[in-house]
């Protein structure tokens, strides 16, 4: 079991683990490979959405509630307990959360590298899987995961980095989970022609959004329907997260597949031989 492929996602705050890597996680523990999620802030300043769920009373409880979410998150998941690299919450962009020194925005990035390497080290992932450069949607927290995640899946396989983390551990294939810019313009005009509440409600073309990968750049998608009653089951593990209008809980069943039923990658770097048209983030290792 331990020389069985790993892979190591690491995400911003409690919830993004299911959202975008869900099925890749599930669907690997199902093939008996290791599997590890590292979450760089408790999402301390997530709001109260959640159903029968008195802001008042959940609020000053929140880092609590969302550390045991996430434990019964990962636990659907098969993907371990969770690991904590020790931030918090900056909040949106543009709010007050992005000037608190204890946040991820602010911190130290070679620090910030430096707990990951230690977890990279110590879990040693053939693959590691990062936010794109816009952290899919702009969050100051996904922005600084993807920084820190890329310079630590390089950092782990150089000695000389981080001598106090352990010992050196070379990623094999390091990936970015995105959205492909088709898939956005499907879901807004689907969203919108239902009339359903939509994250995408001021998209005009999708190319003139932050958002998203140019479809030539996506160079994985990962079938992920059969486990997707399992990715749902996971990703309402984060109650507090959840509102009843939520976009992910309002979502018609025949556009379920079609939002959740993929998840989506940039390959960024891999040591083997990998096919075209990869559909497979373990494609090529056993051929090393
Ligand atoms: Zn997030």
């Amino acid at each position: 079991m331990d020389d069985a492929p790993g892979v190591l996602c690491v995400h911003a705050h409690p919830d993004d683990e299911s959202i975008s890597t869900g099925g890749v996680l599930r669907l690997a523990a199902d093939r008996g490979f290791r599997t590890a999620v590292v979450t760089c802030t408790g999402g301390e300043r997530g709001e109260v959405f959640g159903a029968g769920m008195d802001p008042a009373e959940v609020g000053p409880r929140l880092p609590e509630v969302r550390r045991e979410e996430l434990v019964r998150a990962l636990d659907v998941l098969g993907a371990g307990p969770p690991r904590w690299l020790g931030y918090r919450d900056s909040g949106m962009a543009g709010t007050d959360g992005n000037d608190d020194p204890a946040s991820f925005w602010r911190a130290d990035v070679d620090e910030a590298v430096g707990r990951l390497v230690a977890h990279v080290r110590e879990f040693r992932p053939d693959v590691l899987v990062t936010y794109d450069p816009y952290g899919g949607y702009g969050h100051p927290d996904h922005v600084q995961a993807h920084r820190v995640g890329l310079l630590a899946a390089e950092a782990s396989a150089v000695p000389a980095l981080y001598p106090q983390a352990g010992e050196a551990w070379r990623v094999v294939k390091v990936y970015l989970a995105t959205i492909p810019k088709s898939a956005i313009a499907v879901w807004a005009r689907e969203l919108a022609a239902r009339g359903l509440p939509s994250p995408f409600e001021d998209v005009g073309h999708v190319d003139h959004i932050p958002m998203g990968t140019p479809d030539e750049h996506v160079t994985t998608v990962v079938d992920v329907r059969a486990v997707l009653d399992i990715k749902m089951t996971a990703l309402r593990a984060h109650a507090s997260q959840l509102a009843p209008d939520s976009f992910f809980l309002n979502i018609p069943d025949d556009l379920r597949a079609t939002a959740f039923g993929a998840e989506w990658f940039a390959r960024l770097r891999s040591d083997v031989v990998v096919p075209d048209g990869e559909d497979d983030l373990f494609a090529g290792l056993d051929h090393r």
